[in-house]
């Protein structure tokens, strides 16, 4: 029988079917919408939509989940917490549904289906908006106590550094954030600096400097856009060598909405940076950029309602 996965973005929601070999069997995907009971009824409909009905579903959300309940959601406009999504569904869908924080759901994907298999100490950083992360260690997904870890965004790469999201100052975020870096490159123009990065934005008919017009501006050479880049994987890398001698990692995965054209060149770049900060030595193929795409949170999504004796050795 098959599962459902859905990932409910700032910007998107994707809903897929997923067959017992993890592979995903149809997929769709819709904007989000701005209030949770507009969003309870967009997953009940999508799931309704899907060729066959599955068993269960798994939600990814941007926040911090525990005990099955959305704790906190800061990038999710018109987030009522008091609402029981997981709940609300199960009843209007007729089946069990699990919540689970979206970077987990992108990491968990790629361990059972893409760029993370094999290895039972992994660690992934979800690079969108902002900056997500997600762990397995020793062969289990890993939320913390309270639902709150993986909150690799806010580890501080430079004490007194630059204003992050968050209200402190030199959180891997306020560097490696989609969000932060647009105001960087802004903050660069507004000096007389000259960018490409609106333009292509404008030209692709964006509201916002997406990670498609980011991967353009770096491809076309643009030097604000690559500048702002390369202090993002340095904040990146030196926050990957702090893991890594923590956690005695296997492998490091890259993924989320800027790596999908951006993946290898920054896995390459975070390798580089974390390097000289390493105690135990990080080899070129131990940091990877995800394989799957939109398909890494659906997959990991459905992974939350699957029987958990099924997880990879
Ligand atoms: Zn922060």
């Amino acid at each position: 029988m098959a599962l459902a996965g859905a990932d409910v973005g700032g910007t998107n929601v994707v809903v897929g079917l997923v067959g017992e070999d993890r592979r995903v069997l149809a997929r769709a995907k819709q904007d989000t919408p701005r209030s949770v009971g507009a969003l309870v009824d967009q997953v009940a409909a999508m799931v309704a939509g899907l060729p066959e009905r599955p068993e269960a579903l798994g939600i990814g959300i941007p926040g911090i989940i525990h005990e099955g309940r959305v704790v906190q959601a800061p990038n999710l406009e018109g987030w009522d917490r008091s609402t029981d999504v997981a709940g609300t569904l199960a009843d209007r869908l007729g089946m069990p549904v699990a919540l689970v924080n979206d970077a987990q759901c992108g990491l968990v994907g790629e361990w059972v289906a893409g760029a993370g298999q094999g290895a039972r100490f992994l660690f992934g950083v979800w690079l969108g908006t902002g900056v997500g992360a997600g762990m397995v260690l020793d062969g289990r997904p890993y939320d913390g106590a309270g639902g709150g870890s993986g909150e690799f965004g806010h580890v501080v790469v430079r004490p007194d550094g630059a204003r992050c999201g968050c209200g402190r100052r030199g959180c891997v975020e306020a560097y490696a954030g989609r969000r932060m870096m647009t105001e960087s490159v802004r903050a660069l123009a507004a000096t007389g600096r000259r960018t490409r990065l609106f333009e292509i934005q404008e030209a692709k008919g964006k509201a916002q400097a997406t990670s498609g017009v980011w991967a353009a501006a770096v491809a076309e050479g643009d030097p604000v856009a690559g500048e702002v880049l390369a202090e993002a994987v340095a904040a990146l890398g030196l926050g990957v060598a702090n893991v890594w001698n923590l956690l005695d990692l296997e492998r490091v995965v890259i993924g989320g909405g800027m790596a999908g054209k951006l993946g290898p060149y920054l896995a390459e770049g975070i390798v580089a940076a974390a390097r000289p900060h390493v105690v135990r030595p990080i080899a070129a193929d131990q940091v990877v950029a995800a394989v799957l795409g939109d398909d890494a949170g659906i997959v990991g999504a459905s992974e939350a309602v699957r029987d958990p004796g099924r997880l990879p050795a």
